[in-house]
């Protein structure tokens, strides 16, 4: 067996109506806390207003909210929003919460360690040129999901991109697994069925992409086929009826799975190629996932048959693995094409050349050695 190593240290408080707990769970640990969260989605649906209400009522003072993360949220608003910090609260704060979809929960940890670490967080991550290292630990973080999809709330990594330089890239290290998650599956009920439909094949892409990588240990494999099982399970149910709570509940359980293995050991191919593409179209990342899933699943085919395998077995249908996963996001209402995200085929080349230049780690945990042919030669099975 290969070498490896576990660090799960986030404390997961589950249950319908749990948000309500939320202040309890802050008060030992703050005083003061930031609060992060999305547009509209949960002021609209009375989670902020629920959120402030239970700290506020344990002794814990929000003394800003930080409102507008934007869906793959840029670095420019996590500068903007560690200068209001700065600006607006004198002192310190103990605690940063996230409240929303992925891109809130990662701009929440972004700001957890800018708060901590001098400059803009890109000069940590910036794919171009030396990178600089961290000197202090980020504040602390409380996760609470709105969506079922990226893992955010247990994983250690914050998903920032760079317009300007096409680069959509994760700060990630140990010290940004948050302290505490809050999954409470009323939340996510609210959601449309696209997005539910969108986010659930994000969670399928952590566990499947971590399951036929490179490296295994014995935890993620069967987290992996457990998690792989749920989606197949449980994603139709919650598109096809969005108050079917069981249904959302299993999915709030895939999703903190995979940011389980995703904490572990990361995913490969498809998300060096998902990020590249919503860097230059801002498409929602589950949705450029359903595309490039397309020809990653026929690939796997080829180079990894055992494994593509074990996971077309866990997905509901007929056939090999590309053709099931086809029924699979047809059946949710996912089957994307590049002229629905915002791109061409002859964007193919340049994709596949950010993926190797930006995301050059997730591509080296690929099952077998990957370059710009190969990457290029999986977009254009996508198509098929
Ligand atoms: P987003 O957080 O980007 O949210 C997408 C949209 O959904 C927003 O318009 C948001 O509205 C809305 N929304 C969120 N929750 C609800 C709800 N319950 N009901 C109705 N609308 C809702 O979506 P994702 O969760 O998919 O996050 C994607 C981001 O996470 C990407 O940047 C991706 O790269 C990153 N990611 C991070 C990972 C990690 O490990 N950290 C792993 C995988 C992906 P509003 O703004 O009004 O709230
Ligand atoms: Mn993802």
């Amino acid at each position: 067996m290969e070498d490896f190593t576990i660090y799960m240290p986030t404390r997961i408080v589950f249950g319908e109506g749990r948000l309500k707990d939320a202040g309890e769970l802050v008060a030992p640990y703050a005083e003061r806390a930031v609060v992060v969260t999305g547009r509209s989605s949960m002021k609209n649906a009375g989670f902020l207003d629920e959120l402030v209400e239970s700290l506020e009522a344990s002794g814990v003072a929000v003394p800003l909210l930080i409102e507008g993360t934007p869906p793959n949220p840029t670095v420019d608003f996590v500068d903007e929003s560690v200068g209001r910090l700065k600006e607006y609260v004198p002192g310190e704060v103990d605690i940063v919460i996230g409240l929303g979809g992925g891109s809130a929960l990662d701009s929440a940890k972004a700001l957890a360690f800018s708060c901590a670490n001098e400059g803009s967080v890109w000069e940590y991550i910036s794919p171009s040129g030396e990178k600089k290292q961290p000197a202090r630990i980020p504040l602390p973080t409380m996760m609470i999901p709105s969506t079922s999809g990226t893992g955010s709330e247990t994983s250690c990594a914050a998903v920032i991109s760079n317009t300007a330089e096409g680069a959509k890239v994760p700060l990630a290290g140990p010290y940004l697994f948050p302290r505490m998650a809050v999954i409470d599956p009323r939340l996510p009920a609210t959601m449309p069925p696209r997005l539910t439909a969108a986010t659930g094949i994000d969670t399928w892409s952590h566990v499947f992409e971590n399951y036929t990588q490179s490296t295994s240990d014995p935890f993620t494999d069967l987290v992996n086929v457990e998690t792989m099982r749920l989606v197949g399970e449980w994603l139709p149910a919650a598109v096809a009826q969005p108050s079917d709570m069981e249904a959302r509940s299993r999915m709030a359980v895939a999703s903190f799975y995979g940011g389980f293995s995703l904490g572990i050991s990361g995913a490969h191919v498809g998300h060096a190629l998902e990020h590249p593409i919503s860097a230059i179209t801002d498409c929602p990342h589950g949705e450029g996932l359903a595309f490039v899933l397309k020809g990653v699943t026929s690939w796997l085919e080829q180079v990894s048959p055992e494994r593509a395998a074990l996971v077309a077995a866990l997905l509901p249908g007929e056939g090999a693995l590309g053709t099931r996963y086809r029924q699979f996001l047809q059946s949710v209402g996912m089957d994307r094409t590049p002229s629905d995200l915002g791109f061409a085929e002859n964007d193919f080349d340049r994709i596949a050349t950010l993926a190797l230049d930006t995301m050059g780690g997730a591509c080296n945990r690929a099952p077998v050695p990957v370059g710009k042919q190969d990457l290029v030669a999986i977009l254009a099975k996508c198509l098929e």
